[in-house]
């Protein structure tokens, strides 16, 4: 499948803490990785009293699921030093599944797409740079389009919510 990972830190030189996530990612044999976007820093949000944000999303090709590509992501995230304290809390490094081929997936531990995906502009922002064109079936409009609405009305998209949901 292709997925995109998004990748956070804001702790100990972010800038360099994606560095080292994108090599590890890089030497899985299972992980084949397509395309980077650029990277943004953003404002902190939930728990705001830390550093801002640095942010990247990455494209890779894979054979894993998503359950074994998100074991594999917790396990470099724990390699890599992450402390999960307070949530929404500073983090060395956040490795979070944004999206894998059309598949919806909405377990307690799983939930694909990511479902801060279409509130958060700079993941957008950034998903905008690789796949302008791509429409998810829940959504039914493309990130492109996503992207459009939310800056120009600034705020959350009304199409937020899933198909079939109040
Ligand atoms: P954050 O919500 O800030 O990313 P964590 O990285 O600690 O916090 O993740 C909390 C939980 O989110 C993880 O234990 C994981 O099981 C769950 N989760 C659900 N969907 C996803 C996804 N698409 N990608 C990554 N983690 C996810
Ligand atoms: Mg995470």
């Amino acid at each position: 499948m292709i997925a995109y990972i998004w990748l956070g830190s804001n702790l100990d030189d972010p800038y360099q803490q994606l560095d080292r996530a994108i090599q590890r990612i890089q030497t899985e044999d299972r992980i084949k990785v397509l395309r980077l976007s650029s990277r943004i820093e953003t404002e902190p949000y939930g728990y705001i009293d830390q550093p801002p944000f640095v942010n990247q999303v990455m494209e890779i090709k894979t054979d894993l699921n998503c359950r074994s590509l998100l074991h594999l992501l917790q396990e470099i995230e724990d390699r890599m030093g992450r402390t999960r304290e307070i949530h929404w809390g500073p983090r060395i490094i956040d490795l979070d599944i944004l999206l894998a081929d059309d598949l919806t997936i909405d377990e307690p531990d799983l939930q694909i797409p990511h479902p801060e995906l279409p509130s958060r502009f700079f993941v957008l922002q950034l998903l905008n740079e690789l796949i302008p064109d791509h429409v998810h079936q829940l959504w039914e409009q493309s990130i492109a389009e996503l992207y459009q609405t939310f800056e120009s009305t600034g705020g959350e998209p009304e199409f937020s919510t899933p198909k079939g949901e109040d």
